[in-house]
């Protein structure tokens, strides 16, 4: 499993923060909640879920599958939709970049 937040959605209540410290993190120095594992624990899966129906704005989604194509301690934090969606739009901006295909 693994989990992401939608900063751009997250109301900073720091409801996950507090209930999974070891799973939410507040980003300095906004105090916007990020995840800070690749991976979520089997044993905590069922608290994640929680977290997530209880997040007030809908912020945090649970992704059940965890095949991601590597090993999960080689893989960082993963990006927000709203990050995702920055590279997206940087992307764009710059027509004439190498779109990375062979
Ligand atoms: S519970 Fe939701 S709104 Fe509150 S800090 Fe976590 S992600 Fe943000």
């Amino acid at each position: 499993m693994r989990v992401v937040i939608d900063q751009e959605l997250c109301g900073t209540t720091w409801q996950c923060v507090l209930t999974l410290p070891g799973i939410f993190r507040q980003r300095e120095p906004d105090g916007v909640a990020e995840v800070h594992v690749a991976t979520v624990a089997e044993a905590q899966h069922a608290a994640v879920r929680l977290a997530a129906s209880q997040c007030p704005v809908g912020a945090i989604r649970v992704i059940e599958s965890d095949n991601c194509g590597g090993e999960p301690g080689n893989v960082g934090p993963l990006p927000s939709p709203a990050e995702l969606g920055r590279h997206a739009t940087r992307d764009e901006h710059k027509p004439g970049r190498h779109d990375g295909t062979v």
